[in-house]
């Protein structure tokens, strides 16, 4: 059985209620009484579980938490206003000056700019590699480093990591693995695979209708014996295992990160996002076999496609081992110029041309001269932007009618 038929039936059943209203309670409130003095006492010291305020948790929120969680064997997840929220909140709550970083693979524009240009002016140093260079990442590694950061799917390079191999340096070097696993939910469970802790856009597939803006992370449990959690090189969180246990990242990244940055999740779009969920089982599984057509298609009528599940990526055999349900939305076409790629965009009738990805529509945009263009050559060279850079996600269009507008596109 493959990963989108087992949760097509949790998801529908956690999210809808059986007795009174079925949809999930929105409740927008942003504080909540206490009832009483000893109550609020409780509620602030954690022994009495009930909402704080909204920045802290929101019931709406939780519920979407709680789904996040089980969806990736975690633990507790926290959700956030964007998914840029999300890798701030994970990473920053396991980073302070003159820490270090390795990121691996992608990398999605406000990730690099985050950890190239803002994470720098705080004193966090990020150490840039290819999802190959195992070796330069071992060697890399430090007593500074904190995170290592990865992308399940290279978003646009589409390149694909071998997560386990790259779980298990993060293991033996007693180092936090964080994924970014925005492009391929369900098809890959990132903490199954080793890792620490999942990030996710939520805004992307997971809502799937560009309806809400959203983030989630995902936690695994701190283990009751050893755990790299319990070294030296995470001390800061001593005080979080010895009152919380296995739930000590959470706390963490709520004290370090949601409390004093404020990145919290707005009840309105966890209840959106608790919609899209219900049906991201469906539409993962109808764009992932969509998209092997569309790339078998469109190749086969001499486009320069990327996608891995084409037999020239140089990931193809990992595509097929490791990434057997799909890898998502995401395919590049490469124009050759810029002339060119303009003309394709705007000869198709079919796609909407915008930033976002994962949506029930097909879109495309131009990525040297959008969400790259502030950065040098060199960089683009790097993140795989070549002048002619087209990034399409697939939707949940007929996929022959995607076909036939991009032949004619192209002509
Ligand atoms: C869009 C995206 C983000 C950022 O998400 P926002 O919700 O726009 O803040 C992070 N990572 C990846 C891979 C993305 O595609």
């Amino acid at each position: 059985m493959n990963k989108f038929e087992e949760y097509a039936t949790k998801f529908v059943q956690s999210v809808g209620s059986k007795e009174g209203a079925v949809s999930p309670v929105l409740t927008t409130s942003a504080s909540f009484g206490y009832g009483s003095a000893e109550n609020a006492e409780g509620i602030f010291d954690g022994s009495i579980k009930k909402p704080l305020y909204s920045r802290m948790g929101n019931p709406t929120t939780s519920k979407l938490e709680s789904i996040m969680a089980e969806m990736d064997a975690g633990i507790g997840a926290v959700a956030t206003s964007s998914g840029m929220g999300a890798t701030t909140l994970a990473t920053i709550s396991l980073l302070s000056s003159g820490d270090e970083i390795i990121s691996i693979g992608g990398l999605f524009g406000g990730t690099y700019a985050l950890f190239s240009e803002t994470y720098s002016r705080f004193g966090i140093k990020t150490h840039f590699f290819d999802v190959d260079e195992l070796q330069e990442i071992k060697n890399r590694i430090n007593d500074d480093t904190k995170v290592i950061f990865l992308e399940s799917v290279g978003n646009p390079n589409m390149r694909l990591p071998d997560i386990k191999a790259i779980a298990n340096i993060a293991n033996s070097a007693g180092v936090a693995l964080i994924v970014d696993n925005t492009i391929t939910p369900l098809s890959i469970s990132p903490l199954k695979l080793g890792a620490d802790i999942v990030v996710y856009s939520t805004t992307k597939i997971i809502s799937g209708n560009a309806s809400a803006l959203g983030g989630c992370a995902v936690f695994r449990a701190i283990n009751d014996g050893d755990d790299k959690f319990k070294s030296t090189r995470y001390k800061f969180l001593d005080k979080f295992i010895n009152k919380m246990g296995k739930m000590a990242l959470i706390p963490n990244a709520k004290k370090r990160a949601l409390r004093d940055f404020g990145m919290s999740a707005n009840a309105q779009a966890s209840y959106q996002t608790l919609l899209g969920l219900e049906t991201l089982p469906l539409r993962m599984q109808r764009i992932n076999s969509s998209i092997e057509l569309i790339a078998k298609e469109l190749d086969k009528n001499g486009l320069n496609i990327n996608h891995p599940s084409l037999s020239k990526h140089p990931h193809n055999e990992r595509y097929k081992q490791d990434f057997s349900d799909g890898c998502g939305t995401l395919l590049t076409i490469d124009m050759g110029s810029k002339e060119a790629a303009y003309k394709f965009i705007n000869n198709s009738k079919l796609a909407t041309i915008t930033a976002n990805i994962g949506d029930s529509r097909t879109l495309v945009l131009h990525m040297a001269s959008t969400i790259y263009s502030d950065f040098d050559k060199g960089t683009r060279e790097f993140l795989g932007i070549t002048d002619g850079l087209i990034r399409v996600s697939i939707g949940l269009e007929n996929p022959l009618d995607i076909i036939q507008d991009f032949l004619n596109a192209a002509k």
